[in-house]
């Protein structure tokens, strides 16, 4: 999505030069180069705005897949079906913590999620 928010504002600066760059005088094509411009300078500033809302997006994903995929998680050290209070969430991260082996890790995210 953001590098075509990106091409488009180049785009959208390349009509404001042309429309500016051949006005001729005429007051109506350099109004309409300083909008392209705008929506070029519009179109940067929420491609910019976008990562703030990824990163949150994906924090709250990890926390939900946590709590689905509980019942199926095992132990990569030793194979045990984890329980609840084996898995602790911090800042997004899924900890685990193997009551049977005591093995301590931070769960990676796997294709099967
Ligand atoms: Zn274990």
């Amino acid at each position: 999505m953001k590098p075509v928010a990106y091409l488009l504002a180049i785009l959208l600066g390349l009509l404001g030069i042309v429309f500016v760059g051949g006005s001729q005088g005429s007051p109506l094509r350099i109004v309409v180069g300083i909008v392209f411009f705008a929506a070029a300078g519009a179109l940067v500033w929420l491609a910019r705005m976008q990562p703030a809302q990824t990163t949150h997006t994906i924090v709250q994903k990890i926390d939900l897949s946590g709590d689905v995929n509980l019942q199926d998680l095992t132990c990569k050290s030793c194979g045990a079906s984890l329980s609840r209070k084996s898995i602790s969430v911090a800042a997004g991260a899924v900890l685990v913590n193997c009551e049977f082996c005591g093995a301590s890790y931070q769960l990676e995210e796997e294709p099967k999620w």
